[in-house]
């Protein structure tokens, strides 16, 4: 048929809270099937498949309980069966395994598919720094948007009233993928500054952790705020460096920006488990393990890609608080030495 077609890649707490979203809104778009595919990372709950559950129940027990999902949602647990016939692929898996899924597909995607990425995350190797959507676009040849904003995903399956910023260079796709995605209660902003909205969901994970210390300190909203002005101006110093200064400076100023650090220094995941990571002395990967019952940490991670990226080419001194995020997590350092050297001068960024 020549409907297009959705197929969401992942469903954690964030990609099945987007595939209600979808589910529901595909329903009123006549350009769309009605059948949206969610592929499942497949797993025994309670001796029963995942999937099985998720297409009786229409609920993601493990991941978003207590919120059903539109029937006309199927779980499906072979990527290259989900994918197939889809034109609008939605990735949202945490970033650690975006390369191993789009290995798996390539060749199923058709080609005149595109992607949007809801993963916040970026990845360091020997080839550089690259972002969700140029992996995406390396991986498959196909084009990518970026969706990001301060949405913590039990509140927005609660329908409570947020934003979100979806960059897309193409504005004609970019209404297409914004239909899918606004709702009364989820209100889509676009921008043209698709690796902007990425860097800004990626690393506002690592100020997240820093906010989460000042908890696990016993400090207060003063502290807190601090680390929020300092984390925000650090993350937007090392975006313009990442990205060659390609980014726009208006793109902070979005849900994606400001409003993602404040909501994920005071809600979020990487915050409660780097208060926990003070109060315990345990490493973050078995708080993850112990406290998430599945749920992944990017943080934790993204401060390591950010350090590694910083120091091989000398700039510690300019990232003092991101330096000592990482520190912290993976050197032993005491919390404490978070305000070490965090007198920087950013009036000229
Ligand atoms: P999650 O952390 O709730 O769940 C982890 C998911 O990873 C599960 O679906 C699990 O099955 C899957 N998984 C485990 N091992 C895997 C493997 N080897 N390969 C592939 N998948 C595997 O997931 P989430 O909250 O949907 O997060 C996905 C992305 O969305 C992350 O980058 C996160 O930062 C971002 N995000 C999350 C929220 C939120 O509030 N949860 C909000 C905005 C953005
Ligand atoms: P956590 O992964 O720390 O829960 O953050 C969720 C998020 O990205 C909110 O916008």
């Amino acid at each position: 048929s020549s409907l297009k077609r959705v197929c969401v890649l992942g469903s954690g707490n964030w990609g099945s809270t987007a595939a209600r979203i979808i589910g529901n809104n595909v329903l009123r778009l006549p350009d769309f099937d009605d059948r949206v595919n969610v592929w499942v990372y497949e797993e025994l709950v309670n001796g029963r498949k995942l999937t099985e559950i998720i297409n009786t129940e229409h609920e993601n027990v493990k991941y978003l309980p207590g919120h059903k999902l539109p029937a006309n949602v199927t779980a499906v647990a072979d990527a290259r069966e989900a994918v197939r016939g889809a034109t609008h692929l939605v990735v949202v898996i945490p970033h650690q395994f975006v390369q191993d899924l789009l290995d798996s597909i390539r060749g199923s995607v058709g080609p005149g598919a595109r992607a949007i990425s809801l993963t916040k995350g970026i990845v360091i190797s020997t080839q550089g720094m690259t972002t969700m959507t140029q992996i995406i676009h390396r991986a498959l040849g196909i084009p990518a948007a970026s969706l990001s904003g301060a949405n913590i995903a039990g509140e927005i399956a609660e329908e409570k009233y947020c934003e979100t910023t979806i960059g897309c260079a193409d504005p004609v796709e970019a209404a297409v993928w914004s239909s899918l995605f606004n709702t009364p209660y989820f209100q889509v902003n676009c921008v043209s500054d698709v690796i902007g909205v990425e860097f800004c969901g990626a690393l506002k994970n690592v100020v997240a952790v820093g906010a989460g210390f000042i908890d696990g300190l016993g400090l207060g909203n003063n502290t807190k705020a601090a680390i929020i002005r300092i984390g925000f101006l650090e993350m937007r110093r090392l975006a313009l460096h990442m990205s060659d200064a390609q980014i726009q400076d208006a793109t902070f100023m979005e849900s994606c920006g400001m409003a993602d650090v404040i909501t994920t220094c005071y809600g979020g995941r990487n915050r409660l488990l780097a208060e926990a990571f003070v109060k315990t002395g345990k490493r973050m990967s078995q708080l993850e393990q112990e406290m998430l019952n599945g749920q992944k940490l990017q943080g934790y991670l993204t401060a390591g890609e950010a350090y590694s990226y910083i120091d091989s080419r000398a700039m510690t001194d300019n990232y003092p608080l991101f330096t000592n995020i990482y520190q912290i997590c993976y050197e032993g350092k005491h919390p404490r030495s978070i305000f070490d050297g965090l007198n920087v001068d950013f009036s000229r960024d």
